[in-house]
Order: structure tokens, then sequence, then C-alpha cells
């Protein structure tokens, strides 16, 4: 039996990596996944490849740090789906360089998608959730740099931080209006995804594109990168009945790396 038959769930930055991954699962497991991103053909394709499946899927392109549009989006969902169960915040950029060096421009563009983009969500999904009456379950891409300082990802290092608390306060605030709804964050180590070809795209003349399989390897006390099905994983299980009684809670899945 499917654990997530008849729910509705949103996925935003589902077009790759660990997003596209949580789609799948999601889709999986019976959820109607509505996948959202900016790169509209990728996710568009990704779609079309769950239905193939037999999936419940659909996407609708997305830029988290616009309000406007996350006030359509769940208009949508609602209209055609009628409810709202799980979101799954996932979406996140990241530039690697030393504080020194980061542009204002490049900070606030992090702080926009990373910090913005969830509130937005979070903001816009938890009243379509409560009308629903069936609670709900919301889960928040941080990161091990949420957890602990990192050199050269300050700002990703702040954003994640930032959301972490977040969720925790959100997750309050629901109990207290005894809501239904759970709000969990989920703190990733290095996974092979694009994002590891993107993040040295603010380094001042350090542009090599970074192999997350050889920084695993030294970094990670399991010997390797996680795969994005990994994570999923862990999403889908705070997504579900088995996680009923946590919330405010983070789910470390980092190879180890914040063990030692
Ligand atoms: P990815 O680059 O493969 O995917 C991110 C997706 O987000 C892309 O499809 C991109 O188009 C989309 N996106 C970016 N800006 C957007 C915006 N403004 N609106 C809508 N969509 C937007 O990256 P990933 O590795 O799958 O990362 C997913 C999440 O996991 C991010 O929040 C990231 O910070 C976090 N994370 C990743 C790792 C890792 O090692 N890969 C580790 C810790 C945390």
């Amino acid at each position: 039996m499917p654990q997530l038959a008849d729910r509705v769930a949103l996925v935003t930055g589902a077009a790759s990596g660990i997003g596209a991954a949580c789609a799948e699962a999601l889709a999986r497991e019976g959820a109607h996944v509505v996948l959202t991103d900016l790169d509209a053909a990728r996710g568009e394709a990704l779609a079309a490849r769950l239905r193939g499946a037999g999936r419940a899927a659909e996407f609708l392109p997305q830029d988290v740090t616009d309000e406007a549009r996350w006030a359509e989006i769940v208009a949508a969902i609602e209209a055609r789906r009628r409810r709202l169960d799980i979101l799954v915040a996932n979406a996140g950029i990241g530039i690697i360089a030393p504080a020194v060096e980061i542009s204002l421009a490049d900070w606030r563009r992090q702080m926009a998608v990373n910090v913005e983009g969830v509130f937005l969500g979070v903001k816009h999904c938890i009243p379509a959730m409560r009308r629903g009456g069936r609670g709900g379950a919301i889960v928040i891409m941080s990161s091990v740099a949420g957890l602990r300082g990192s050199a050269g990802l300050s700002c990703y290092a702040a954003t994640k931080a930032a959301v972490r608390y977040f969720a925790k306060s959100v997750a309050l605030e629901c109990a207290e209006a005894r809501d239904g709804i759970r709000v969990n964050t989920v703190h990733p180590g290095i996974i092979a995804t694009p994002i590891w070809e993107k993040l040295p795209a603010g380094a001042g003349g350090r542009n090599a594109p970074l192999d997350p399989q050889r920084l695993a390897a030294a970094g990670v006390p399991l010997g390797e990168a996680g795969r994005p099905e990994d994570i999923a994983g862990g999403v889908v299980f705070l997504c579900s009945d088995a996680a009923r009684h946590m919330t405010g809670a983070e789910l470390v899945m980092d190879g180890g790396m914040t063990a030692g």
C-alpha cells in the first residue's frame, strides 16, 4: 500500500537533483505531485516521464522569489486538486567564494532564493493546508552548512541556518494552532547533483567545476557522495504518517560529516 495515497504534494526546484528525486519518490508512494522550477523544459520532461510511468504528476513554472506566482500556484492546485497536503521547499542556489569576495548582489540572490523563497512557500501553503482540514507536512531543504560553518560558503551557510530556525518556529506556531501541520528540515551533506557545477559561478578566479565524489572521498566518513534518492527517502519518511510525532526536527543525511 503506497504511503502517500490521496496526498497532494508540491515540490520546488523539482527539475534537477534532489528535488527531482523527491518528486519521483513522492509520486511512487501514491501522491499527486506538482513539480515547480525555473527550468520549464526539464520540469515538463520529468513530469511527462512520471506520467508515462503511471504516476500522477504535473509541472508548473515558478520562480520561488515571486510572491504573486506563489499565490497563483496554490490557487491552481486548490482549484484542480481541492487540497494541498505536502510542501517540499527544496529550490536553492549557492555561490562559492570567501565572504570578502561576495558581491552584495550575489548575497541578496542567495538570500532571496534560499530564505525568502522558503518563507513565501510556507506563508502561502499553510493556509491551503488548513483549508484542507487534514493537516500537512512541510519539509525544508537545509544543509550540513546550516548546522556548522563552511569556509567558502558563508552566505549559503547563513541562508541554510536561517531556514533551520524559521522551520522550528513555524513548527511551534502550527503545533499551537493544533492544525496538524508538521514542519521539519533535512540536512544533506555532499550529494552528487548539478549544483556542484554551478557553485563556483561567483568565485573570484576560482571557477573550476567541483567534483562531489572527490570532495566526498576526503570529507565524508562513509567515503562517497550521497545520491539524490538517498535524500528523497528521508523526505518521504518526513511526509508520511510514520513521522507523525516529528515536528521542528532536523533529519541529518550527511554520511557522517557532522558526527565527529
Ligand atoms: P540542483 O542545482 O541540481 O537543483 C536545484 C533546482 O532549483 C534547479 O532545478 C533550479 O532550476 C531550481 N531553482 C533555482 N533557483 C530557483 C528559483 N528561484 N525558483 C525555482 N526554482 C529554482 O541542486 P540540488 O543539489 O538538487 O539542490 C537542491 C537543494 O538541496 C538546494 O536547496 C540545496 O541547497 C540543497 N542541498 C544540496 C546539497 C548537495 O550536495 N547537492 C547539499 C546540501 C543541501
